[in-house]
């Protein structure tokens, strides 16, 4: 699963740019994004976000 990033969560911190082996996050205007061409979903992001605005969601799991 390609992770889903948060952004009324995200403060464009840039950490998860860093950890991203293919370089597939660009931050915009203080927002991350994910290229889903880009990306090998590896989950790094996911781990370094310190404010928790990326998440996996898997599709068996908790629906809104
Ligand atoms: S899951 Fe991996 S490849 Fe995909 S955006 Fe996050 S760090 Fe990059
Ligand atoms: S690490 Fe989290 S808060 Fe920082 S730019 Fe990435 S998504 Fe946004």
């Amino acid at each position: 699963m390609i992770p889903k990033i948060d952004t009324e969560l995200c403060t464009g911190c840039k950490s998860c740019i860093e950890v991203c082996p293919p370089l597939a996050i660009v931050v915009e205007n203080e927002k991350a994004f994910i290229d889903p061409e880009f990306c090998e979903e590896c989950g790094f992001c996911v781990a370094e976000c310190i404010v928790n605005a990326i998440a996996i969601e898997f599709p068996s799991s908790t629906k809104k």
